[in-house]
């Protein structure tokens, strides 16, 4: 995880840039377009005949059901500015 901000407004963040991919799950991080939160989402993949592959992640801050992108690890969710990451790893 790492602490991220934008160049360009005050949006700020803590997370991982990438995608883990697991055998059920895949977590990415993942922001909204609704209320602009960004949080580690875990996606059920759809081929491992989860029952809740079938239902897609719901935002963690408003509770909407289709605002959530992938995050590209670089683009700032309010005003599309580049974002930078600062400081060291954090553990959590
Ligand atoms: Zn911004
Ligand atoms: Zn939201």
């Amino acid at each position: 995880m790492y602490k991220f901000f934008c160049t360009g407004c005050t949006y700020h963040c803590k997370s991982r840039v990438g995608i883990i991919e697991g055998h059920y799950y895949s977590e990415a991080p993942m922001v909204c377009k609704e209320c602009f939160g960004l949080d580690l989402y875990r996606i059920p993949n759809k081929q491992s005949g989860l029952v809740e592959a079938l239902k897609d992640p719901v935002c963690k801050t408003c509770a909407s059901e289709d605002g959530l992108v992938i995050w590209d690890g670089i683009t700032c969710p309010k005003c599309i500015n580049p974002m930078r990451s600062i400081g060291n790893a954090i553990e959590v």
